[in-house]
């Protein structure tokens, strides 16, 4: 499956809930958002059709995300339902862990592959106030049961923020160097309501890799992935380091993905507002050739980039508009 710019586009990422058992200062308000309603939330059955419409266009790579997906209940028969979908490949997850511990083993002999585990810092107070609440010791117990579960190799993720946690970059990146996890950085986005972002606050790829390479120079390395992450290895390290740098390093052109979220809306790219509302369709009866088509529509749809970021003002921050993308990312499936 083709878009109009010639990109194969072989992975869907679903989000199968907007809630969340956190409240990340970057991701939600402290009050939470307000959900969509039950009913509108596409039922495991519905998922489960649309991910097998996308296999018979050539989606291979499945990774569900949400909100938090463990706190939906039975997540195991879903990913066991995805598994027995011809030419689905591969199955991960994106988790906060905080449930991890209770899940990893029925998740990874249900079938599940990976998990990528978001983690912004190692030091348990300001774990609690970044995710408002959080407990890192649950999320450490459940990184040890994910990768005892061989749901390897386990990605974590980190958003580095200036006056946050920017002095906890490199024990992050020393991860690398005696495991073989992958830890990614990911540029601070402007998404949602939420009124955290600001330039200040937000650092780039170029800023966060050069606090890095003062523990050795980063070597480019290829790793098979289904992502934009552009991934470095420090001397010696048996893990990788991985840069996803929506802002700054535009990704748009190796883009391979497409989104649907809870509420059953297909979302071709992550900074465009347009999505196109394959819930009705499913709940109308449509047909298999209906759902095949509005899945086409929306990789014929999907833009050839972002715009954001694209401006530097003359301080070299990027002049981006604070809420750039109006659903929160827990809305949309980051
Ligand atoms: N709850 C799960 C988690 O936290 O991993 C899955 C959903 S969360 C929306 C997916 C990823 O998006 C997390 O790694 C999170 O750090 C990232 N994220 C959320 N809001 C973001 C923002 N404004 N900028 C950059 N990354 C963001
Ligand atoms: Fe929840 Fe993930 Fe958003 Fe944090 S980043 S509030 S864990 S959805």
């Amino acid at each position: 499956m083709q878009d109009s710019f010639s990109r194969v586009i072989d992975y869907l990422r679903i989000s199968i809930t907007d809630k969340c058992n956190l409240r990340c200062i970057y991701c939600m308000p402290a009050d939470g958002v307000t959900p969509a309603r039950h009913s509108d939330i596409l039922r495991y059955e519905e998922i489960i059709r649309v991910a097998a419409a996308a296999a018979r266009l050539g989606v291979r790579k499945i990774r569900l995300t949400g909100g938090e997906p463990l706190v939906r209940k039975n997540v195991a028969f879903l990913i066991s339902s995805l598994r027995k979908i011809v030419g689905i490949e591969d199955i991960s997850l994106t988790t906060n862990g905080i449930l991890l511990g209770q899940h990893a083993k029925t998740l990874a002999d249900a079938g599940l592959d990976r998990v990528n585990i978001s983690v912004d810092s190692l030091r348990p107070q300001r774990y609690r106030e970044i995710t408002r609440g959080g407990d890192l010791d649950t999320v450490l117990a459940g990184i040890q049961a994910a990768e005892h579960a061989g749901l390897r190799p386990l990605k974590i993720n980190m958003v580095p923020m200036r006056g946050m946690n920017e002095d906890e970059i490199l024990d992050f990146a020393r991860i690398t160097i005696n495991t073989e996890r992958h830890v990614r950085f990911i540029e601070c986005m402007p998404a949602g309501s939420v009124n955290f972002w600001e330039p200040g606050k937000y650092m780039t790829t170029d800023e966060i890799r050069g606090i890095i390479e003062t523990l050795g120079p980063l070597s480019p390395v290829k790793v098979r992935t289904n992502g934009p992450s552009k991934y470095f290895r420090l001397p010696g390290a048996r893990g990788v380091i991985g840069f996803i740098s929506a802002l700054t390093h535009h990704y748009c052109e190796d883009c391979n993905r497409l989104r649907l979220t809870a509420d059953g809306m297909l979302r071709p790219c992550l900074f465009s507002e347009t999505e196109i509302d394959i819930r009705s369709a499913i709940r109308t009866g449509a047909p298999e050739e209906e759902i095949e088509r509005l899945l086409k529509l929306a990789i014929a749809v999907k833009p050839q980039g972002h715009m954001l970021g694209r401006l530097s003002s003359s301080s070299g921050a990027p002049r981006i508009s604070p809420h750039a993308v109006k659903r929160p990312m827990s809305r949309i499936g980051g």
